[in-house]
């Protein structure tokens, strides 16, 4: 029960922080100690319009998400193209279909897009929510 409260706040919290990285200059601002600068492919400029934000952690200094879909990329190259690799996965991201700009969107466009990322994070939050609970039924049933 613990499990569950925990991730769905940690989702929520998440969905409203989120809703500034629709802003391309919020999403490059988090690269700063992305480490591919310069002459390379994935630079923070070409991450942030691909939908990444940097998420660093201590074990993988490259962990790059979508502020959208969710999906993780780690183990860049200097060669990798952030676009690419983002629509290479089958992530369905809302983001990546935009055929216009964010600040182009209707009200409604921006509607149905808010609909579809508030659909994410919840798939999102329930899957964790059901492996806890799984986890914590093998380790009843081992007792
Ligand atoms: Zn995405």
């Amino acid at each position: 029960m613990e499990a569950f409260l925990k991730e769905l706040s940690l989702a929520s919290k998440h969905l409203i922080e989120f809703r500034d990285m629709y802003d391309y200059a919020n999403r490059v601002k988090t690269f700063k100690t992305w480490p591919f600068m310069g002459n390379c492919k994935c630079t923070p400029e070409t991450m942030a319009k691909a939908g990444f934000i940097h998420c660093p952690n201590e074990n993988e200094p490259d962990v790059a998400k979508c502020f959208f879909c969710l999906i993780e990329l780690e183990g860049w190259e200097p060669n990798d193209d952030p676009w690419l690799e983002h629509t290479k996965r089958p992530s369905n991201c809302g983001f990546l279909s935009l055929t216009k700009s964010f600040d182009d969107l209707t009200v409604e466009e921006y509607y149905l897009l808010e609909m579809d990322r508030l659909r994410t994070f919840l798939v999102r939050a329930s899957m964790g929510i059901q492996k806890e609970i799984q986890e914590e039924y093998k380790g009843y049933k081992k007792r």
